[in-house]
């Protein structure tokens, strides 16, 4: 059984009619390159920096990665991928995680809904600029996008361009030799850039559906409490809807989409996300070749012919029995 599974990393990840589906990694360590590198991925679909941030050395744990560091750090994670696109996120960090770093941040009362993500980005410009400085210069050893983790609407994906493009201005002026032009997506996982998507689809190069914080917010569901047992599940219709609209969106504007969250990790899912018209996961690489194999066992048109099917479901027993249907 592992063995058969291993003879899969050379295989393509093709459904049984014959559609390619694009699988990238998440990672956030060197083992996870080098895994996802061996497996076959078609690249980083999600480098977390803020473990950069976190999991300091114990003679700076009470210090911030500067330029140099964060600089190596994804210049080795760009060469590790020799030639396969990686994509950074940039800093998705709130008061939730940042006890025990040099962020200083205040405690706050509801960190999920607080400063965090792009918000603390914008609002701590220097430790940004730092941030895009180093991904900038990685882009000279190979293909790199970045993505802005916690978007909500236009306004933070503009202002972030334009923190890219006066940073791209500042390297070149200093000698740096830096990619032509960085691509820059959105997560999306903030309900209202879900359903906003139309008024910023077009300032973003693709995108990234993080259904762990999507289910989270849109269900009002906290993904870290246990009590709410089965109501934190994807398997809703609101949330397949609106990752459904999400997707259609991004086919008419011809924007690539993913989705990075633990969803697209579980082949169980799988069904539901190719019914929906996914063709890109991005997972922990420890689960990559059981999705190939999930995803090589399907027939994609006859899956996307019961897409209506799925988006009728009324309740998440009857995604439950679709889902039993699309696998037996
Ligand atoms: C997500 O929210 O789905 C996601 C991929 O990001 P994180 O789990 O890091 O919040
Ligand atoms: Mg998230």
């Amino acid at each position: 059984e592992r063995k058969q599974l291993h003879r899969l990393r050379r295989e393509p990840t093709r459904t049984l009619d014959g559609v390619d589906i694009r699988l990238w990694a998440n990672a956030e360590s060197r083992e996870d390159v080098a895994e996802a590198h061996a497996l076959g991925a078609a690249g980083v679909g999600l480098y977390r920096t803020e473990f950069l941030f976190m999991q300091r050395p114990a003679d700076a744990r009470m210090t911030l990665p500067d330029e140099d560091e964060q600089f190596r750090a994804y210049r080795d994670l760009v060469l590790g991928m020799t030639g396969r696109t990686v994509t950074i996120r940039t800093l998705d960090i709130g008061a939730d995680k940042a006890d025990g770093t040099a962020l200083a941040l205040p405690g706050e009362p509801n960190p999920a809904m607080g400063l965090r993500g792009v918000r603390l980005s914008l609002a701590r410009d220097a430790l940004f600029r730092t941030q895009l400085r180093a991904i900038l210069r990685a882009s000279a050893y190979g293909p790199v996008r970045v993505l802005i983790p916690m978007v909500s609407g236009r306004e933070e994906v503009i202002a972030v361009r334009a923190r890219i493009k006066d940073v791209q201005r500042e390297l070149r002026t200093e000698g740096f030799a830096i990619a032509e032009s960085l691509p820059v997506g959105a997560m999306i996982e903030v309900p209202s850039a879900a359903i906003a998507l139309q008024t910023f689809i077009g300032d973003v190069d693709f995108l990234s559906i993080g259904t762990n914080d999507l289910v989270q917010y849109l269900l009002a569901a906290d993904r870290n409490n246990d009590a709410l047992g089965e109501l934190y599940s994807p398997l809703h219709p609101a949330v397949l809807r609106l990752i459904h609209g999400v997707i259609r969106a991004a086919r008419t504007h011809d924007k690539p989409v993913a989705v990075c969250g633990e969803m697209a990790g579980d082949p169980l899912f799988a069904p539901v996300l190719l019914a929906l018209g996914l063709e890109e996961f991005s997972l922990h690489p420890g689960t990559l070749l059981e999705l190939r194999r999930a995803i090589r066992s399907f027939d994609l048109a006859w899956l996307r012919a019961r897409s209506a099917s799925l988006l009728r479901a009324r309740d998440s027993a009857s995604i439950q029995r679709w889902l039993a249907q699309a696998t037996g």
